[in-house]
């Protein structure tokens, strides 16, 4: 199937074509023509499998009719964090270049005068977190009354995030008439509510994880002492034919100080950390996606949800302290059916903590050398995983998933504990099976 036969417009099809993208993807193939079609949809499908393209592009169509009004936006995408929210106009300004349309980002931690200015003059689609959003409809600078297109993006993230009652309000103050897309890596009890109270018979549609995610990243473990981390890290670098890579560190102070000590070096190195300015991040990220600086140092509250196409290298600095990091993190590669490489810096004291990871995914991570400097430069071909590694262990107990956290307010300025998407490997009892 082409992207022609699911009935897009000349104008979309040539901006499609564009991206380079050969086919639909699955979420893409099933969604457009109902989206097209005007029906509720809920789409349960993770960041990397298209989704984002699945409802923008009939999006396009839809509102390609029509004129906005004044504070009265036309479409409302609902995402739980800034950097989704990026993501998706992101992906409205790439798509939609072909098409007039008029958007506003409403979000918390950036300045809220020129978020409002924009809405003043109509928008055809405003995307926006639910705090931010609250907050300027409790100011009365919006109105909900025209927005006939709401999707709902990443709803079991923004439950774990304690955004349902705010979601739950906003779609009370729609028109009842609108069109509803609700998309959903998992579907838990509450957001199955969610979908029943604010969605008319909607078109039900399940993609699988990308199914290539495991394959696609060649995981490696350097066992290295902690006063040699930085030369092996410096070594990789220079050796790896990486095209681009984030850096993990667990620690706000070691990114600031890697990536300073990256620079000397000579490397093209920038930062994203949980204590910079929104803008700055924003800023960084762009550098980092247009080619600018190649290694990005990153803490993990900062980096979660970031989707770079293309990242060829994830390097962990440092082993992470909770083992569903590392999934998270090495899910920042082997994006969009690429492949990728993971390397793990990994001292004596990290013993338990690669266990723990170890038992999360459930297969043994490839060693390479010993502390040596040239040793931990070198691929490991010979010990590359297993393509296919046997099935995970059953689940650990002792962990609380992140869902146990506290909620999170999107008003305060730094993005923080944010539940990521990953690509990596899929531990079983995060796997559900809807109904
Ligand atoms: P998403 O799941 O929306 O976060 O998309 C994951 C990645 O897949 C993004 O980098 C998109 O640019 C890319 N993508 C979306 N649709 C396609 C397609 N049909 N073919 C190839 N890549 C795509």
């Amino acid at each position: 199937m082409t992207f022609a036969d699911l009935g897009l417009s000349d104008e979309l099809l040539r901006a499609v074509d564009d991206s380079g993208y050969g086919e639909p993807t699955p979420i893409q193939r099933a969604a457009i023509p109902s989206v097209l079609m005007g029906k509720d949809l809920v789409g349960i499908a993770q960041t990397g499998t298209g989704k984002t393209a699945g409802f923008v592009l009939p999006m396009i169509d839809i509102l390609h009719h029509g004129r906005s009004r004044a504070r009265m936006p036309r479409s409302l995408i609902l995402e739980p964090t800034r950097e989704l929210a990026m993501q998706v106009a992101d992906n409205f300004a790439k798509y939609g270049k072909y098409h007039p349309l008029s958007m506003a980002l409403l979000m918390g931690g950036v300045q809220m005068g020129d978020q409002v200015k924009a809405l003043e003059k109509g928008v055809d689609v405003l995307i926006a977190t639910p705090g931010r959003l609250m907050d300027l409809f409790g100011r009365g600078k919006i109105m909900l009354t025209d927005c006939k297109l709401l999707v709902i993006d990443e709803a079991d993230r923004m439950l774990d995030m304690g955004f349902i009652p705010d979601i739950e309000e906003i779609c009370s103050k729609l028109p009842k008439d609108r069109q509803t897309l609700l998309f959903s890596a998992t579907m838990p009890p509450p957001i199955q509510k969610l979908a029943a109270k604010f969605l008319n018979d909607p078109k039900r549609v399940e993609v699988a994880r990308p199914a290539t995610a495991n394959v696609n990243i060649e995981q490696r473990l350097v066992e290295v002492s902690t006063d040699k981390k930085k030369d092996a890290l410096r070594d990789i670098l220079r050796h790896e034919e990486f095209r681009n890579a984030i850096v993990f560190a667990n620690r706000k102070t070691t990114v600031r100080e890697l990536a300073s000590s990256l620079r000397r070096s000579g490397f093209a190195a920038g930062q994203i950390q949980g204590d910079m300015d929104q803008s700055d991040r924003i800023a960084e990220f762009e550098r980092f996606k247009s080619g600018e600086i190649t290694v990005l140092v990153a803490s993990d509250v900062a980096a979660r949800g970031l989707d770079v196409k293309g990242v060829s290298h994830v390097i962990n600095f440092d082993v992470p302290w909770q083992p569903d990091d590392y999934i998270h993190r090495i899910g920042r590669t082997g994006r969009a059916g690429m492949t990728g490489i993971a390397i793990t810096l990994a001292t004596r004291a990290d013993a338990e903590a690669v266990a723990g990871i170890e038992k999360l995914v459930g297969y043994k991570i490839a060693r390479e050398g010993k502390t040596s400097k040239s040793e931990a430069a070198k691929p490991a071909k010979a010990e590359k995983p297993s393509p296919a590694p046997p099935p995970p262990p059953p689940p650990p107990k002792a962990k609380p998933r992140r869902a146990e956290k506290k909620p999170r307010d999107d008003r305060s300025p730094v993005v923080e504990d944010v539940e990521g998407d990953w690509n990596g490997p899929v531990p079983s009892f995060l796997s559900f099976k809807a109904d």
